[in-house]
């Protein structure tokens, strides 16, 4: 999509710290972290949203899911416990409508979340 922030970072339009890469999925630095580690994963193709992403139904979901968990491997979260978050609509606190996971760790993490 012309407009979306996060095709610009697909298409290296806008910069990111990018830390792993598939063929199908992104995985970048949050430019504003929450925690030590807070690594959006993205499909590279325009997904509005989680629920948009999980009606796709080829296999794409998993993906991203799959290169969240090498994320926190990666930055050496995946032991002591990392969180996984799609924000989901603009209830939900959704900014970017370019479905992105936030994984978040290197913190204690506590819930209810906010
Ligand atoms: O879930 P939500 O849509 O609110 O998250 C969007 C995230 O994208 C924010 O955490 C924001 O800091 C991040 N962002 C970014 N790089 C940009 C613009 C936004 O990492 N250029």
């Amino acid at each position: 999509m012309n407009d979306c922030l996060f095709c610009k970072i697909v298409a290296k339009e806008i910069p990111a710290e990018i830390v792993y890469e598939t063929g199908r999925t992104l995985a970048f630095r949050d430019i504003n972290p929450q925690a030590p580690t807070h690594v959006l994963v993205i499909p590279k193709g325009h997904h509005a949203t989680a629920a948009v992403l999980a009606d796709a139904d080829d296999g794409l979901a998993d993906e991203v899911l799959k290169t969240a968990h090498a994320v926190a491997v990666l930055e050496g979260v995946a032991d002591s416990g990392y969180r996984v978050v799609f924000n989901t609509g603009l209830g939900a606190g959704q900014t970017v409508f370019h479905v992105h996971a936030h994984v978040l760790g290197g913190r204690d993490l506590t819930w209810p979340p906010g």
